[in-house]
C-alpha cells in the first residue's frame, strides 16, 4: 500500500465538520474514519493505540534506540471545511499530468487553469489529485493524515532507522476551530510537536495570526412601522452604517497581506430592535489585536450616538501566534528545516493569514509548528495535490524523526 492510495482511501469518507453541531466530534463520518484509522494504525503494529469518545486518536511508534531522546509528535485533523460539499469524494488521479488545464467532468465549470494556478504548472510530469468538480477533495488534511500512516508504516518497517518515540495525533473538528478543545497534550506526552496541515513542497509555518472574535450589538426600538413616526430607532440601519464606517482602503481582508492584520465583519444577525454584528480581529501582534479593538469600538460608539440606538460589545478570545512560544523552543523550528532539508527541499517560511490547531497547542504547552502535506487551493471544489507532494511529506517526517535521535 502506498500514500496515495491510503489518501484515496480516506477521501472518500465524508468528514464534514458541522459547526452547528455541538457533539464531539461534530458529525459522525470523522468517527468512521477514525475507528478505520485506530484499526490501521494496530495492524501496522503501533502501540498505545486509543480512540476517545470525543475522537481523539492517539497512538505511539516505538523508540529503536536504547538512549533517551526528546519524544516528538506528528498530528493532523480528520474533519473537512464546512464550507464545501463533503460527501460522495471522488478522487481523480492525473497521472504523469501532461500540463493540460483540467476540467473535472462532473461540473465542466469547475477547470484547473494553468495560467492562473502557479504552483500546478510547475508540478508537470506528476500525478494530480483532483476531486470530480462538485465537492471538495480533502486533502486538508487528509494529506497529513495519510502522510503520517504511511510514515509510521515506513519507520516500524525499518528498525534500523534510529528514533525516539513518536506519538501520532489525529483530531476531530479542526475546521470549526475545536480540533484542540479536548485534545489531552499530557497524556500525548510529546515535547513538541508537528502538524502536518500545510501547502507547497517545502513549507514550515511558525507565525500565526493572533486572533478575536468581537460582537457589536447594537440595540434599537421596535414598533409597528405604521405607528412609528418619532419612536421607532431602527437597530438594522445602525448596524448597516456601522459596517460601511469600518475602514475599506486599510485594516481590511479585501487590502492586506503579509504581516497586516485586520478587522472584519463577517456575520449579522438583524432585527429593528436588536442587530449583531460579528468581527473577527486578526494581528500578527496580540498588542495589535487591542488597537484594532479600539478602531471598532470607536466606530460603534459613535455610530450609537447618531442613531440614538444603544451598544452592548463582546470580545472573546479566539488563539494566539504560536511563535510567542516557539521563540522559546528554537530547536524546535531548526530541527524541522533540517528535516526538511534533508528530504531534498528549501525550507520556505511564511506566517499563516490564519490559526492551527498548533495556534492552541503552543500555548497548552505542546509547542507545535506546521508543515506542508501538499495541499493546495483547499476549501474549494478545485482543490488538488500530488503523489510527490504527498510523498516528500512521509520523507520529511521520517527525517524528523532521525533528527531528534541525533
Ligand atoms: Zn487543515
Amino acid at each position: 500500500m502506498s500514500v496515495l492510495d491510503r489518501f484515496l482511501r480516506y477521501v472518500q469518507i465524508d468528514t464534514r465538520a458541522d459547526e452547528s453541531s455541538s457533539s464531539c466530534p461534530s458529525t459522525p463520518g470523522q468517527l468512521t474514519l477514525l475507528t478505520l484509522l485506530a484499526e490501521e494504525l494496530r495492524g501496522i503494529g503501533l502501540t498505545e493505540v486509543s480512540l476517545d469518545a470525543n475522537g481523539y486518536l492517539m497512538a505511539t511508534i516505538p523508540s529503536t534506540i536504547d538512549r533517551t531522546v526528546p519524544t516528538i509528535g506528528v498530528i493532523a485533523h480528520v474533519d473537512t471545511s464546512p464550507e464545501m460539499p463533503g460527501a460522495g469524494v471522488k478522487p481523480l488521479v492525473h497521472r504523469e499530468w501532461d500540463g493540460r488545464d483540467i476540467v473535472l467532468p462532473d461540473d465542466p465549470t469547475a477547470i484547473l487553469r494553468v495560467a492562473d494556478q502557479p504552483e500546478l504548472a510547475a508540478q508537470i510530469g506528476h500525478d494530480i489529485v483532483t476531486a470530480s468538480g462538485t465537492t471538495l477533495l480533502g486533502a486538508d488534511d487528509k494529506a497529513g493524515v495519510a502522510a503520517i500512516v504511511e510514515a509510521a508504516a515506513h519507520l516500524v518497517a525499518h528498525p534500523e532507522i534510529s528514533h525516539g518515540t513518536i506519538r501520532i495525533g489525529f483530531s476531530p473538528d479542526e475546521e470549526i476551530g475545536r480540533g484542540a478543545n479536548h485534545f489531552d497534550v499530557t497524556q500525548f506526552g510529546a515535547r513538541c510537536a508537528y502538524t502536518l496541515d500545510g501547502g507547497r513542497c517545502g513549507e514550515l509555518e511558525f507565525e500565526s495570526f493572533s486572533a478575536d472574535a468581537m460582537r457589536v450589538t447594537f440595540i434599537g426600538f421596535n414598533t409597528h412601522p405604521g405607528y412609528a413616526k418619532g419612536r421607532m430607532v431602527n437597530a438594522v440601519k445602525a448596524a448597516a452604517r456601522f459596517i460601511d464606517r469600518l475602514p475599506h482602503d486599510r485594516i481590511s481582508p479585501e487590502t492586506t497581506d503579509g504581516y497586516e492584520g485586520y478587522v472584519h465583519p463577517y456575520q449579522v444577525d438583524a432585527s429593528v430592535d436588536r442587530t449583531s454584528v460579528r468581527v473577527l480581529l486578526r494581528d500578527f501582534v496580540t498588542a495589535g489585536l487591542r488597537e484594532k479593538q479600539l478602531v471598532v469600538e470607536g466606530v460603534a460608539k459613535q455610530v450609537a450616538a447618531d442613531t440614538g440606538t444603544r451598544i452592548e460589545i463582546d470580545v472573546q478570545e479566539q488563539y494566539r501566534n504560536m511563535r510567542e512560544v516557539l521563540d522559546q523552543h528554537p530547536e524546535v523550528v531548526d530541527r524541522a528545516r533540517k528535516a526538511i532539508r534533508r528530504a531534498g527541499l528549501s525550507p520556505i517560511e511564511k506566517p499563516i493569514r490564519g490559526g492551527t490547531d498548533g495556534s492552541r497547542l503552543s500555548f497548552m504547552g505542546l509547542p507545535t509548528p506546521n508543515l506542508f502535506t501538499g495541499e493546495h487551493n483547499f476549501h474549494s471544489r478545485l482543490e488538488w495535490t500530488s503523489r510527490q507532494d504527498l510523498e516528500k511529506a512521509v520523507e520529511v517526517i521520517v527525517q524528523l524523526a532521525r533528527v531528534w535521535a541525533e
